[in-house]
C-alpha cells in the first residue's frame, strides 16, 4: 500500500528532503548544497539526484504517494510552474511539477514556501485542532500562508497569501524589497530589527548595551539572535527593539485578524523563537487595533511546532489527506 510522501525544500543554498509518512511523521531526511550559483541544469540536478535517493530509501515504488516540494515564491501551484527564484539563478518559467513527475512517473506537487508551511502547521503542527489558521514565519523576510478549511487559499493568480507585504506604514522611510514603502516585512524581520537596534544605539552613545559589547562598537554586526540573547539578559536596548517589534507585528496581525477572522494564528521563523516577550507584546498591541477585541482576545496565538524542516513537512503535507475536521465544503 501506498504509505510514503517525499518532500523537497528547495532553497538557496541547501536542498532538504525526506519521507512522511501518511500520518505526518517525518523520517530520513536529507540535505544537499543547490549549487545555485551553477545554474538552472546543476541546481536542478541536485534536486532530482536527492529525490532519487529518497526514492530508494522508500523501497518500492509503489509505496510513494508523491512526490511535493516547495520554493520561495513567486510560483504557480496550480501548474507546478516556478515563475523566476530570486535565489536560483537561471530558474525562469520552470515546469517543475510536471519535470519532476515525469521523471519519476508519480504524482509532484509544487508550492509556496510559507504556504506549505502554514499548511503542515495546520494538518500536523501547532494548529491541528484549527481548521482556519493564518500562518505567519518571521525570519529574514517575512512569509505568510492562508489556511481555510485545512486548504492553502491560492487566490486567482496562485499568488495570495503574501502578507509580508502588506504595508502598516505608507510614509516610512524603509522601502521594502518589493519596493513598496513600510511592508511588514520591512519593519519587523530580522534585518530591520537588527537595523533598528544599530540606529538606536547610533543616536546615542551613552546608554550601555550588551550589543555594544559585542559587536566591539561595529554596530553593522548586530543580529537579530544577539537581539534575542541580550533581551534574555535584560539588555534595555534589546528589549526595547522587541517590544517594537512585536508592536509593529501586533498592528499588522490586528489588521489580518479583522480581514480573516482565523481560528488561529500560527508564528514560525527565527525571530519568533525570542518566545515569550515578543508574543505577549503581539497579544497587547492586537487588542488595541483590530475591530474586535473581545473575539480577538480568544484568537489563539500559537508558536510553531515544525521548527526542523518545517520545509520538508510543508512539501511532504502536500499529499497529506485534509485533517479529519476539514468540513465537506466551505
Ligand atoms: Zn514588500
Amino acid at each position: 500500500m501506498a504509505d510514503l510522501i517525499v518532500g523537497i525544500d528547495i532553497g538557496g543554498t541547501k536542498v532538504a528532503g525526506g519521507l512522511m509518512t501518511m500520518k505526518g511523521q517525518l523520517s530520513r531526511s536529507s540535505v544537499v548544497p543547490t549549487l545555485a550559483a551553477k545554474g538552472f541544469k546543476t541546481s536542478y540536478g541536485q534536486i532530482t539526484n536527492l529525490i532519487a535517493k529518497l526514492l530508494r530509501r522508500a523501497g518500492k515504488r509503489n509505496q510513494v504517494v508523491g512526490i511535493g516540494m516547495c520554493a520561495p515564491g513567486p510560483l504557480d501551484p496550480r501548474k507546478g510552474l516556478v515563475i523566476s527564484a530570486p535565489n536560483l539563478p537561471g530558474w525562469r518559467h520552470v515546469l517543475l511539477a510536471k519535470m519532476v513527475s515525469e521523471k519519476f512517473h508519480l504524482p509532484a506537487k509544487v508550492e509556496n514556501d510559507a504556504n506549505a508551511a502554514g499548511l503542515a502547521e495546520s494538518l500536523t503542527g501547532a494548529a491541528v485542532k484549527y481548521r482556519h489558521v493564518f500562518y505567519v514565519t518571521v525570519s529574514t523576510g517575512i512569509g505568510t500562508g492562508i489556511i481555510i478549511n485545512k486548504k492553502v487559499y491560492h487566490g486567482k493568480n496562485g499568488i495570495a497569501g503574501e502578507g509580508g507585504h502588506v504595508t502598516i506604514d505608507y510614509r516610512s522611510p524603509y522601502r521594502c524589497g518589493c519596493g513598496t514603502l513600510g511592508c511588514i516585512e520591512a519593519l519587523a524581520a530580522g534585518p530591520a530589527m537588527a537595523r533598528r537596534a544599530r540606529v538606536r544605539l547610533e543616536q546615542e552613545h551613552t546608554t550601555p548595551s550588551l550589543l555594544r559589547d559585542w559587536t566591539g562598537g561595529n554596530l553593522s554586526r548586530i543580529t537579530p539572535l544577539m537581539i534575542e540573547k541580550a533581551a534574555a539578559r535584560r539588555d534595555p536596548i534589546a528589549y526595547e527593539i522587541i517590544e517594537q517589534t512585536g508592536f509593529y507585528l501586533g498592528v499588522w496581525l490586528a489588521g489580518m485578524i479583522t480581514l480573516l477572522d482565523p481560528e488561529a494564528i500560527v508564528i514560525g521563523g527565527g525571530v519568533a523563537r525570542i518566545g515569550k516577550p515578543l508574543f505577549d507584546k503581539i497579544r497587547k498591541t492586537i487588542l488595541q487595533y483590530t475591530l474586535s477585541p473581545r473575539f480577538a482576545a480568544h484568537t489563539p496565538l500559537l508558536a510553531a511546532k515544525l521548527q526542523k524542516n518545517v520545509g520538508v513537512y510543508g512539501a511532504a503535507s502536500l499529499f497529506l489527506p485534509a485533517g479529519v475536521k476539514a468540513e465537506a465544503e466551505f
